[in-house]
């Protein structure tokens, strides 16, 4: 397999203001044409930090990919710097400066001096023209490897690299294929979702399966390699068929979608109404639904309750029954979405009630207890969560399992 690794230039990305978001872009694609991506390095603008870097990965790698430094001023080394690891000059190209000037008098400016460095290539390699700025890139067989600059900034550097290295890269790999899949699973832990398909998939190497955990869900993230994507994509489908036996409904997503894309397109495929009552979540299920563009052909309206006194007057949750059981009760959750739905005339009322802390929990109702419920004409029934973690994920939590719940309902 052809391999490879990313090589970020720029001080700034070694502070938390800017991040290194190019190498991730790039191993995304690599991976999509049977590149592997095995190391990645962000040098600061540093001569001879990035000389030995340089020089490092043309020993060990297939491909090396430059991104960053590209530019005009003092600091933008890349191109003085990979042309001495590599011991090629850099040679002025007429036509790149020509094309440089052009590019500057359509701006209305005159070039500055500085930027005709720019027009320095190195010796042997293919310039990469740069319709979206000034600095064009690099493309170059060094004894063997494939060594590739690349701008920083994003929306000059991805259409230069889908449009004009990609294809290259994708014939001398080979032409494998590699394709990848996300299933997204609601309600069921890590390691629960780990003991039932750990048997299926730890029988194949091809495709290959890592399970991540993130603040809602568990993610199963398949990716394998065939010939063609077609064959690829077959293999896929095969593992992804024998994880649904095991898991079923709690695979909410099958190409990475979200919980409210999910939702959305079942509410809107049976052109069902909702509307929502949040207390805890301040909002946060109404937020992710509208999310959705065309939301609004099934998302009617969203209250935040907040206060007792705002369940009553907004929902119609008798203050009695508050009083009794309290605003984070199974009966004033269910309530709440009763309310809603009578008062939006929607299909669905759901809603949300909990205790997000970090103050505010009791040793009856601690911090984490949430309900969510879910009301239509037919019936009305809630859930009870103890969810763990911070405010933020408690809330962010609460929004799923209301979500989920609607979502079960529509299956
Ligand atoms: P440069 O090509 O070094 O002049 O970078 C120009 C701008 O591109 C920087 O200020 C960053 O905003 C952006 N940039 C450079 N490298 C990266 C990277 N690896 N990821 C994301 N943005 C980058
Ligand atoms: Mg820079």
């Amino acid at each position: 397999m052809l391999t490879a690794e990313i090589i970020a230039v720029g001080s700034e990305l070694l502070t938390p203001f800017r991040t290194d978001t190019n190498s991730l872009w790039l191993t995304d694609k690599l991976n999509t044409v049977g590149v592997e991506v095995r190391l990645k390095t962000i040098v600061g603008d540093d001569d001879a930090r990035l000389e030995e870097t340089v020089r490092d990965a043309v020993k060990r790698s297939g491909v090396v990919v430059l991104t960053g430094g590209l530019g005009p001023t003092e600091d933008d080394i890349t191109r003085k710097i990979a042309a001495r690891a590599l011991g090629r000059r850099l040679l002025l190209d007429e036509k790149v400066l020509d094309d440089i000037k052009a590019k500057f008098l359509r701006w209305g400016r005159k070039m500055p001096e500085i930027n005709a460095r720019q027009a320095m290539v190195m010796e042997g390699a293919e310039v990469l023209p740069n319709p979206n700025g000034s600095a064009p890139g690099m493309y170059l067989e060094h004894d063997g490897r494939v060594v590739v600059l690349l701008p920083g900034p994003p929306r000059e550097m991805k259409p230069m690299f889908e449009g004009l290295v990609l294809p290259k890269l994708a014939e001398r790999s080979g032409g494998v294929k590699v394709v990848r899949r996300v299933l997204r699973v609601a309600g069921l832990g890590e390691s629960a979702v780990d003991e039932r398909i750990a048997p299926v998939y730890t029988q194949y190497k091809n495709p290959q399966t890592t399970i991540l955990f993130n603040s809602t869900e568990i993610e199963i993230h398949l990716t394998a390699q065939g010939k063609t994507a077609a064959e690829a994509e077959l293999l896929l489908d095969g593992l992804a068929g024998q994880i649904e036996e095991r898991l079923g409904d709690a695979i909410f997503a099958f190409r990475g979608e979200t919980m409210e894309e999910v939702v959305g397109l079942r509410l809107a495929v049976a052109g069902f109404t909702l509307a929502t009552a949040e207390s805890c979540t301040g909002g946060l299920v109404a937020h992710r639904l509208t999310e959705v563009p065309g939301s609004s052909t099934y998302f009617m309206e969203g209250v935040v309750t907040y206060s007792n006194e705002a369940k009553t007057r907004l929902l119609g949750v008798p203050a009695e029954l508050i009083e009794r059981h309290g605003a984070v009760s199974a009966e004033v959750a269910e309530a709440m979405a009763v309310g809603v739905k009578q008062r939006a005339e929607t299909d669905f009322g759901l809603s949300v009630t909990g205790i997000a802390g970090p103050g505010g929990g009791t040793e009856e109702k601690p911090v984490g207890l949430v309900y969510v419920a879910l009301a239509d004409d037919a019936h009305t029934e809630h859930k009870r969560l103890m969810l763990p973690g911070d405010r933020y994920l408690i809330r962010t939590r609460a929004s799923q399992f209301a979500l989920d719940l609607l979502r079960r309902r529509l299956i």
